[in-house]
């Protein structure tokens, strides 16, 4: 699948697919997700976020405490730690906190510029409702 986002190849998310979505694609470039099938909708595309709102703090039981990584994608920081079994939590990654990693806060700058200006407005991603 094409990223609508940046045009780069999307890769697919080793997931089982459940009630509420059959396929789960992201792209490695500008991190734009597109999920495919499920109750609601046939592809529903989630808006673009900025940077303080668009992350979750990685945990893993290799990861160090003191330092909040951000959850990229599977099994890996945004800062590319990979740590079999990492998942995110329940709560944001804030760049404005003094323990942030500063390699994960300059990946996520970097993605962040990679989302044109006309992709960032409110319906600028199209999502497909299923019909009832
Ligand atoms: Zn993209
Ligand atoms: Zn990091």
């Amino acid at each position: 699948m094409e990223c609508d986002v940046c045009g780069q190849a999307m890769w697919q998310w080793p997931v089982v697919p459940t009630a509420w979505e059959e396929e789960i694609w992201s792209c490695l470039w500008c991190h734009a997700t597109t999920h495919v099938g499920g109750e609601w909708f046939e592809i529903s595309r989630p808006q673009y976020l900025p940077v303080e709102m668009r992350w979750e703090r990685a945990v893993a039981d290799g990861l160090p405490a003191d330092v909040s990584h951000a959850f990229g994608v599977f099994d890996k920081t945004l800062c590319g730690i990979q740590e079999t079994g990492m998942s995110p939590s329940d709560h944001w990654w804030l760049p404005e906190r003094a323990n942030a990693c500063g390699a994960c806060l300059a990946a996520a700058t970097a993605i962040d510029g990679r989302w044109p200006q006309v992709m960032r407005g409110e319906g600028a991603r199209v999502s497909v409702a299923r019909r009832l």
